[in-house]
């Protein structure tokens, strides 16, 4: 039977692929609504400072509650918002959020954190964003360098149109950047030295197991000389255990974060979270 299937290939009848695009078609009409009904949440994971053992920020992770399929992570629709454009809005929202956050930390007299965004290389093609978040940050009074914004490397890269130009605008605002799974694009160490960027975040792929894979360790040794090299913070993602942690922390790198310290958390829960910690 299954040679059968196999001499056939065109033929075969494929329910999964059938069912996957219905899937997509329907999220795409609910992404629609998402907005405006209120059902995207934003999730904050903190990081922490190794040296001090201080929590200095966290990063702001996208789920979206849908009303018939519970809880989505980012992978099951963002890739669908960037190729319906509809992913602006998505943006747009994460930072509203983010900003509203800091604003009201700051009533709350909390010692101030930043907030980090994840933003597409479709973001970053776009003219309007840095006076977009300008406006934002003045309506709220919010200190531009509370918030930060994440680009990963292969989103520079693909990005169509030059994005440094838009990188130095919004840096000249004061917010922060962030270059996201440092380590797994194809960017130069040339290109790299011409990006206004504060932090490297080193892929969780280099930081997984790094205890047990010398090889792992002497890569992530050379990311955290090349970020210091150049000035930058080091931030290691997705640290999962203690004996990952020795090893980071031996190669000096800045700032920790991954299900070690916590998972990202909702808003409640991230305040509960930080007042437990001290
Ligand atoms: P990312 O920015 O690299 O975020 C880190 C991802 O790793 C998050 O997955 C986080 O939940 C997960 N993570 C954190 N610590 C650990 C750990 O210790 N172990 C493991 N195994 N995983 C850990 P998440 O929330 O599913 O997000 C996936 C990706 O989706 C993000 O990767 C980011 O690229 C994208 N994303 C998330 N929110 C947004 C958003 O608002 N806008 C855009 N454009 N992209 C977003
Ligand atoms: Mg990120
Ligand atoms: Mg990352
Ligand atoms: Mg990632």
């Amino acid at each position: 039977f299954e040679a059968k299937r196999l001499r056939q290939p065109v033929a075969v009848y494929n329910p999964g692929a059938e069912a996957a695009r219905a899937l997509h078609l329907s999220l795409l009409s609910d992404l629609h609504t998402a907005i405006q009904q209120d059902q995207l949440r934003q999730f904050l994971q903190p990081k922490r400072d190794l040296k001090t053992g201080r929590i200095t920020g966290a990063e702001a992770l996208v789920r979206w509650h849908h009303p018939q399929r519970g809880w989505l992570p980012p992978g099951d629709f963002i890739p669908f918002a960037e190729r319906s454009g509809r992913i602006r809005q998505i943006t747009d929202w994460m930072l509203a959020r983010a900003v509203r956050t800091l604003a009201d930390w700051a009533a709350q007299g909390r010692a101030p954190l930043y907030i980090a965004v994840n933003i597409s290389t479709l973001d970053l093609q776009d003219q309007s964003l840095p006076a977009r978040l300008a406006t934002l940050l003045a309506e709220h009074q919010v200190d531009p360098g509370q918030l930060q914004l994440e680009v990963t490397e292969t989103g520079l890269m693909a990005s169509g149109t030059d994005p440094i130009a838009v990188l130095h605008a919004i840096r000249r605002w004061g917010v922060r950047l962030a270059i996201d799974d440092f380590g797994t694009g194809q960017s130069s160490l040339a290109y790299l030295q011409h990006l206004p960027v504060d932090e490297l975040k080193v892929d969780r792929s280099f930081v997984q197991d790094v205890n047990t894979d010398p090889r792992r360790e002497a890569l992530l040794r050379s990311i955290v000389s090349v970020g210091h090299g150049l000035g930058l913070t080091v931030t290691a993602e997705g640290v999962e255990n203690d004996a990952e942690l020795a090893i980071i922390r031996n190669a000096g790198c800045d700032l920790v974060q991954g299900y070690l310290l916590a998972k990202p958390m909702a808003l409640a829960d991230f305040e509960t979270w930080l007042t437990a910690q001290g």
